[in-house]
C-alpha cells in the first residue's frame, strides 16, 4: 500500500523515535514503506516520513534492499564523502551534503536477525541520512542560515 509522505513542517519528523519490539505489525510497515519509496522513486525511508515515530527505515538502491530496525552507528570513519542529497519530506531540494565515507553499523533485519558491518560510499550515505531522520533530524540542519532561508522560501510554496 503506497502511503503519503510527510513534508518538512510536520512535527512528526521533529519527533523523537522509539525502539521496537517483536511484533507482527512491523512487517506490514515494512511491506507498505518498501511501496512507498519505490513509488515515489526513493532509495531510502524512515518510518517518521509516513508518521510512524519508531525506529525504523529501509534502504532500496539497485538490487540492495535493507530493512534497517532499531539502529545504531558504533563507529564513523575520519574520511568525509560529499554527495547532493534529496529528500522525499523536502520535495525539489537537492543540496550538498557532507557525510562519513564509512560507517560501523548494528541493526536488526525484519527477520530479527543481528547484523553488524561497516558501508561505504553510497550506502554510507543513506544510512546516515535514515538515521537522522529517526533522531528527528533533516538534511535541511546542516546547511548555512542564508541557504536554509532560502530553501524555506522554496518549502512554503508548497503550502
Ligand atoms: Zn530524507
Amino acid at each position: 500500500m503506497i502511503l503519503p509522505i510527510l513534508l518538512y513542517g510536520n512535527k512528526k519528523l521533529r519527533k523523537k523515535n522509539i525502539k521496537i519490539y517483536n511484533n507482527k505489525n512491523i512487517i506490514k510497515i515494512i511491506n507498505n514503506m518498501f511501496d512507498t519509496m519505490y513509488f515515489y522513486k526513493g532509495i531510502g525511508l524512515a518510518a517518521p516520513q509516513i508518521g510512524k515515530n519508531i525506529n525504523l527505515f529501509i534502504i532500496g538502491i539497485k538490487n540492495i534492499k535493507i530493512t534497517v530496525i532499531n539502529p545504531k552507528i558504533i563507529k564513523y570513519s575520519k574520511k568525509n564523502i560529499i554527495s547532493k542529497e534529496g529528500c522525499l519530506s523536502l520535495p525539489n531540494i537537492y543540496e550538498k551534503i557532507v557525510r562519513k565515507e564509512n560507517i560501523l553499523v548494528k541493526y536488526y533485519d525484519y527477520k530479527w536477525k543481528k547484523h553488524i558491518k561497516k558501508l561505504y560510499n553510497i550506502l554510507s550515505i543513506i544510512f546516515q541520512h535514515e538515521y537522522d531522520h529517526i533522531n528527528g533530524k533533516l538534511l535541511i540542519d546542516y546547511l548555512s542560515k542564508k541557504k536554509k532561508n532560502k530553501i524555506k522560501k522554496k518549502l512554503n510554496l508548497l503550502y
